[in-house]
């Protein structure tokens, strides 16, 4: 079963206290599709200008990832340049062009319409609300979302929310959101808003999953312990990707879609999205998972699974 995943390509600038490294690949979208090509089919959403190197083209080609919806125009592509700070975990933006995005409208292909699994990856709310427009109703949608779309566009973003299953985003955004600071709390309001699943990544303690507390639906999943972090870029980005990849993987080898995505596929999607976020922070941009394989997936996975036992 494929997913499809729209959001931002972008050519990043990013700083370190260690390094500086100029128009890698980065955007949204790219670190996502790549994770989720780890798991099966995957349809890439987005817009590029003509400055893009054919090598990412390629590279996303290389990954099988399904190109129908990539749109090529004449002019810039997306940048986007940020900083961090000694932590590795706090970041300053430094700078974003919008570029070929100022007019972007995500088409997407007749062959992606009927799609089961859906990721918005982070861009404009309206922008996710007009991808999910155009299709029959999928069977499971993520979305992603920033602190800049809480706040400057609020009433989107509480649009979109009706229609999405299940919503990402971090401990600082989920506060944001609901203007409360106890993220139990914060996970209750978020999914009175209409996502029935909330996502709350904790950077390098974690991510929580939460679900209908009735019936106890709680995970909490450790972050991997890296000593050496190069570039938390994408971080997010990749733990969506592999997330949604590995959910539609596990749908489309259960079988049974009369019922609905039950908590316990989320849990290990959770996992598995946390396992590509882990690798792609060992490197600038994307290159990591040039060189990760699946069995180095599965390894880490078990590796989770060990370290998390009592
Ligand atoms: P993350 O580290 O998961 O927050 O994602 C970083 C990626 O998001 C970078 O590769 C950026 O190109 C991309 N990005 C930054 N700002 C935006 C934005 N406003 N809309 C869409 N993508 C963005």
């Amino acid at each position: 079963m494929p997913v499809l995943i729209v959001g931002s390509i972008a050519l990043d600038t990013v700083k370190t206290p260690a390094e500086e490294h100029a128009d890698l690949l980065g955007g949204s979208a790219s670190y996502a599709a790549v994770s989720a090509s780890f798991f099966g089919p995957t349809q890439l959403v987005g817009i590029v200008g003509d400055d893009f190197p054919k090598a990412h083209v390629e590279y996303f080609a290389q990954r099988g990832i399904d190109l129908a919806g990539l749109q090529q125009v004449p002019g810039q592509s997306f940048r986007w340049s940020g900083e961090y700070m000694l932590d590795m975990n706090t970041r300053e933006t430094r700078s974003v062009a919008l570029n070929v995005f100022e007019h972007f409208t995500p088409h997407l292909p007749e062959s992606f319409r009927q799609t089961p699994h859906v990721l918005l990856a982070n861009i404009a709310p309206a922008l996710q609300s007009h991808v999910l427009d155009q299709m029959t109703r999928p069977r499971f949608v993520v979305a992603d979302t920033m602190d800049l779309w809480i706040t400057i566009a609020r009433e989107d973003l509480l649009k979109l929310l009706r229609r999405v299953d299940l919503l990402i985003l971090n401990d600082s955004e989920a506060r944001l959101l609901t203007d409360e600071p106890n993220l139990i709390k914060a996970a209750a309001l978020i999914r009175a808003l209409g996502p029935r699943f909330v996502a709350i990544k904790k950077g390098e303690h974690g991510c929580l999953l939460f679900g209908d507390p009735a019936t106890g639906e709680f995970f909490a999943c450790p972050a991997f312990p890296l000593a050496n972090l190069h570039d938390p870029t994408g971080a997010g980005d990749c733990f969506a990707g592999g997330f949604i990849g590995h959910l539609a993987q596990k749908d489309a080898a259960d079988g049974n879609h009369a019922a609905p995505v039950g908590f316990d596929a989320l849990r290990q999607a959770v996992v598995f999205g946390s396992v590509l976020a882990s690798f792609n922070v060992e490197a600038f941009s994307l290159e990591r998972l040039r060189s990760v394989t699946e069995k180095d997936v599965q390894k880490r996975f078990e590796e989770f699974r060990r370290f998390s036992q009592f």
